[in-house]
């Protein structure tokens, strides 16, 4: 059998409770996804509870040593797993997308294994002697969003993996076969019990968070959820990390090539068909330069194939399913209602299968627009003209989330300085939306707190020890 038919087999269920799972492209049964029950998801925190204290006792060393193992198994792996992602969440293939995704896997898993421990001597001055260690939390609750559904799940279980905890993973109920197919594979290398799969809905995380025996929550996912968990956290003070919604902007100063830019906007804002949390969603452009990046724009984006994840020549997919559809078609329908200029696409073909919706830009929008100050969440970019630098960053700041940012200059310094003035965890200069294992990530305002890669990342992944004499 080939090896995504074999992997997609050994995932999929007839079992009574299980959801049926549709490619988004096609309308096509892929599969039906096992779902646990909440009786079935508090067994699986028991079982991690009751491996914890004998994956952490391996050490940091050998524990690296497996996760090197876990990447092996990705790697080998790595076309079925693209190909289950493709069809599941509907990313092509190719582009910044499936094999990119399953890529960017195991390079987090191998370089959170050889990040250093966060150990630190804090002082050593003769008369006092103290060091800050970072002990094991127990049980990490890992609950994921569907648009990176193994990417953003390895970013939570590379880091608690690597400090000792076990972790009890909950997919996206929307990709529910990625979820489950990547810890098949990472299984292969772990121990018995320390990383189990608790697939369901949002009862299922709620349940994780609800459990005594788990220590922390890592999530990623939309700003009303992370308030929800917030608040149930509260009942056993539940450590948390929240990586939460976004509606990055990008700030274009008057100095830009606007076609050499062009490219790095379009991927910046869609990226995954525009279906990522930092990516770029609102762009300001001065106006001696607005006309041209809108013409740059333009000729990029009409030149991207969109269509079937599987057809190697597609870099954008559809959106993963009809809800999101319907948020970006509303949106698109608002700002074209209040008379903004629809440059490109805003026309979904909607007699054909599948959830697509066109590549689409669209200028002369005001900035008070539902497209603009709501997150779209598809292959949609609002383009706002600005003549005032300072109004272009107080628009910047204006909304209450702030995960990431990017501004554009030829005069790094200048933007640079532009950078320190805007709101957002990450600002990016000529870029918008590229991450590093070991540079850290996490949001300001409402896209959420903690952080995660890197040093950091470790560091959040575990409890702070204070070793004094
Ligand atoms: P979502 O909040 O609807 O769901 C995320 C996960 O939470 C799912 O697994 C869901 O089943 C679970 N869930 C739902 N209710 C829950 C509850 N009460 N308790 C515990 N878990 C619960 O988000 P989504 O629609 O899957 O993802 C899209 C959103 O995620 C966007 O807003 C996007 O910006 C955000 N996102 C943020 C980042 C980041 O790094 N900051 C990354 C990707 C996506």
């Amino acid at each position: 059998m080939p090896a995504y038919d074999s992997l997609l087999a050994s995932i999929t269920t007839d079992a009574v409770s299980a959801r049926d799972v549709f490619d988004p492209a096609t309308g096509e049964l892929i599969g039906r996804a096992p779902l646990l029950t909440s009786a079935e998801a508090d067994a699986a925190v028991d079982r991690a509870a009751d491996a914890q204290a004998a994956w952490a006792a391996l050490g940091h060393e050998e524990r690296s040593a497996v996760l090197h193992r876990a990447a092996d198994a990705v790697e080998a792996q790595s076309e079925a797993l693209a190909q289950i992602l493709s069809r599941e969440q509907g990313k092509p293939l190719n582009g910044p997308n499936a094999r990119f995704e399953v890529g960017a896997c195991v390079s987090w898993l191998r370089v959170t294994a050889d990040t250093p421990t966060p150990t630190q001597v804090v002082v050593d001055d003769g008369s006092d002697y103290a060091e800050l260690h970072y002990r094991p939390i127990g049980v990490v609750g890992a609950i994921t969003p569907w648009n990176w559904p193994m990417m953003i799940a390895i970013w939570q279980i590379a880091p608690a993996l690597r400090m000792g905890n076990t972790v009890v993973a909950k997919p996206s109920e929307y990709t529910l076969l990625s979820g489950l197919a990547l810890i098949a594979v990472l299984n292969e290398a772990l121990p018995s019990g320390v990383l189990i799969a608790a697939p369901g809905d949002g009862g299922i995380g709620a349940g994780l968070v609800a459990n005594a025996a788990v220590g922390k929550i890592m999530f990623t996912g939309s700003t009303a959820t992370g308030k929800k968990i917030i608040e149930a956290s509260a009942g056993n003070v539940t450590r948390l990390t929240l990586e939460l919604g976004g509606n990055d902007a990008g700030i274009v100063l008057p100095d830009v090539d606007p076609e050499a830019i062009a490219e790095q906007l379009f991927w910046g804002a869609f990226i995954n068909t525009g279906q990522t949390c930092a990516a770029l969603k609102r762009l300001y452009v001065h106006d001696d330069v607005y006309e041209a990046v809108c013409d740059a724009l333009v000729e990029v984006a009409s030149s991207m194939p969109m269509g079937i994840g599987l057809d190697e020549a597609n870099v954008l997919g559809p959106l993963q399913n009809a809800m999101q559809f319907d948020v970006v078609d509303r949106l698109v329908e608002a700002a074209r209602r209040s008379g903004a200029r629809v440059l490109l696409g805003g026309d979904p073909k909607r007699d054909q299968p599948g959830h697509f919706y066109p590549a689409t830009l669209i200028a002369d929008i005001d900035p008070t627009n539902d497209l603009v100050v709501e997150e779209q969440f598809g292959p949609v970019l609002p383009i706002v003209r600005y003549t005032d630098l300072d109004e272009a960053i107080t628009l910047a700041n204006g909304l209450d989330v702030g995960l990431g940012a990017s501004v554009w200059s030829a005069d790094r310094d200048r933007a640079r300085d532009v950078a320190a003035r805007i709101e957002a965890g990450t600002v990016w200069i000529n870029s918008h939306g590229g991450v590093h294992p070991m540079i850290p990530f996490g949001g300001v305002k409402q896209s959420g707190y903690g952080l995660e890669f890197g040093v950091d990342g470790l560091k959040a992944a575990s409890v702070p020890q204070v070793i004094n004499g």
